[in-house]
């Protein structure tokens, strides 16, 4: 495993928690819109995980839980062990994923490790492997999901709107993935240094559009603009 990055302090990415955020480095998918292009191709060099360990216990009066980010941190099965090291301190865990392992999912949840999961959704299932830029067999993601929904933790699903990736029939297809989760948040994206620099050509839908999505899956999600 790979951590490669820290941010010390955030007061917006672990809900109602201060939080420091974990980059790891690596991605098995390649969406083409995604802004990590450092983090998913792998170019920065690698932290000593006993400092990084070491510097979050010296913090821990200041922040709440640590958000493990990436990149994809499910690449890696010594998750488990740096994550038992967080949650010693003792420090809350909030794990960023893209439901691409649900087994060590699974396993981290069975282990009680975990104290919320936010997972991308990135499309309907019908597009999924255009959204990532790689095939993926998609009952890996239903599982994921089906995983999430039937833990006792809190969780969020999430999705950045980008549209040719979602439209009115995408969002009632996730509605219908996603139908009884806690909470589902739609983010705006954001056309700048794409992995794909064709994407920075993409003008964003605008707000009103993005609502007209929330109500298309009411019927099915609790769901809002993030
Ligand atoms: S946006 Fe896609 S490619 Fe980028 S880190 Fe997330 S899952 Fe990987």
């Amino acid at each position: 495993m790979k951590i490669v990055a820290v941010q010390k302090t955030s007061l917006i990415d672990y809900p109602d928690n201060i939080s420091s955020i974990l980059f790891l480095s690596g991605c098995n998918f390649r969406c083409p819109y995604c802004h990590n292009k450092d983090l998913v191709l792998d170019r920065l060099p690698k932290l000593d995980e006993k400092e990084v360990i070491k510097d979050l216990k010296s913090r821990k009066k200041y922040i709440d839980g640590v958000v493990i980010t990436g990149g994809e941190p499910t690449l890696y099965s010594d998750l488990i062990d740096l994550i038992r090291k967080i949650k010693e301190i003792p420090l809350l865990v909030k794990l960023d994923t893209n439901g691409g392992n649900p087994d060590l999912l699974e396993e981290l949840l069975s282990l009680k490790l975990l104290d919320y999961v936010s997972m991308d959704v990135k499309a309907d299932l019908e597009n999924y492997s255009k959204a990532i830029g790689v095939e993926i067999d998609t009952d890996i993601i239903k599982e994921s999901i089906y995983t999430l929904k039937n833990s006792t933790i809190d969780y969020e699903f999430r999705t950045t709107v980008v549209p040719p990736f979602y439209n009115d029939k995408i969002a009632r297809n996730i509605g219908e993935l996603i139908k009884g989760a806690k909470i589902y948040y739609l983010q705006q994206y954001v056309p700048k240094n794409t992995l794909d620099p064709e994407f920075e050509n993409i003008t964003p839908y605008p707000k009103k559009v993005l609502e007209r999505f929330v109500e298309i899956l009411k019927p099915y999600v609790k769901t809002r603009i993030r």
